[in-house]
């Protein structure tokens, strides 16, 4: 999967509005164009990606536009049409906290989902019924798919982000979702057993818990759903994530980088070209770069890939033997958290 930023985390937008932004009006005199991408720097990237074998395989699989938010980029649905000449599996993730569907943000999602693009969200209980809600009873109407994402503090807070779930499909075609309600169900009943049983469970407790439960269902009529369940972190002022997860302080959180084997799952790639083989770019801050895929030509980029997959291998083995030797959180040189291994 290609992971593409179309948007830097900028926070400087409310909710539909681009408020105190220094790209557009009226204070474009400070612009800081790499904020957002460009469609030509989107046509940039799509004829390099086509030059470089393993990106294009990753882009066949599937490409997901993220960032920041997603849909906050003006020019979201051309750039949505540029990726799509690489791939017929483009998603977009969304936080859908928006204020109406006379927002921009909202038409531009449309827009994508009616050239067959994805809208896939997290869930944001603090914004869940005022405006997450509305908007995805519309979401669901407009494509045949949905993943959703639950990022949770404790074993409590996923359930209840996984009654907000159920109480929302109860509402909707009963009949057409009734295989969600069933996953939601099972995972709401394993995981109340293990929170009643154990509420400060260890990660590996929880697991076992949660058993063979699937993360996706079909419905009848083609309609998939999927929920993903991810843990959160704290990070530092400085931008440092933890090495144990909030819901499960007493287990370090490895992390088993595909790429330090020589296999690259994921491709991030951010606004700025700068690529790093991770789903979670900004918090890890991992410093090996495998090229910049706006600047560096296809043979420099497999030659980076080659030569920070080493130094990756080397930051890895050392921080086993950091574990190993009750040292745990020292940093590496190679410039790969600790917790990758
Ligand atoms: S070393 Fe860690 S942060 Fe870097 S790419 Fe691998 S998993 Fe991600």
């Amino acid at each position: 999967m290609l992971s593409i930023f179309v948007e830097a985390s900028c926070n400087r937008y409310v909710r539909d509005e681009c408020r105190f932004c220094h790209v557009y009006e009226p204070l474009s005199a400070h612009a800081k164009e790499d904020w957002h991408m460009t469609p030509d720097d989107a046509r940039l990237m799509v004829d390099k990606i086509r030059l470089v074998a393993p990106l294009k395989d990753l882009a066949r699989q599937e490409i997901n536009l993220t960032g920041g938010e997603a849909s906050q980029n003006p020019h979201i649905v051309e750039i949505y049409k540029v990726f799509r000449t690489l791939s017929t599996n483009v998603r977009l993730h969304t936080n859908l906290d928006i204020n109406s569907e006379k927002s921009k943000r909202w038409e531009r999602l449309v827009e994508i989902t009616k050239l067959r693009g994805r809208i896939d969200i997290t869930l944001y209980p603090t914004v869940w019924k005022s405006r997450q809600k509305p908007l995805l009873e519309k979401v669901i109407q407009l494509q045949n798919g949905l993943i959703v994402n639950l990022i949770y503090e404790s074993l409590t807070d996923l359930l209840k982000q996984i009654n907000i779930l159920t109480d929302f499909f109860n509402e909707q075609d009963k009949n057409k979702f009734s295989p969600v309600l069933g996953l939601l169900g099972e995972f709401h009943d394993r995981l109340k057993n293990v929170i009643e049983k154990n509420p400060r469970c260890r990660e590996d407790e929880f697991l076992e818990g949660m058993g063979d439960l699937g993360n996706y269902v079909s419905c009848p009529g083609g309609f998939i759903f999927a929920v993903n369940a991810i843990p959160s972190f704290y990070v530092s002022p400085e931008g440092i994530r933890d090495m144990t997860s909030l819901p499960f302080p007493k287990d370090i959180y490895m992390l088993e980088c595909t790429a330090v084997r020589g296999v690259i799952e994921i491709m991030t790639i951010l606004q700025t070209g700068e690529m790093t083989p991770c789903c979670d770019v900004g918090n890890l801050k991992c410093l090996p770069k495998f090229g910049n895929l706006l600047v560096d030509s296809p043979e420099v980029l497999l030659q980076k890939f080659g030569e920070s997959q080493k130094l990756m291998e080397t930051g890895a083995l050392k921080n086993k033997k950091n574990i190993e030797n009750s040292q745990p959180g020292k940093w590496v040189e190679e410039g790969i958290p600790p917790y990758c291994v």
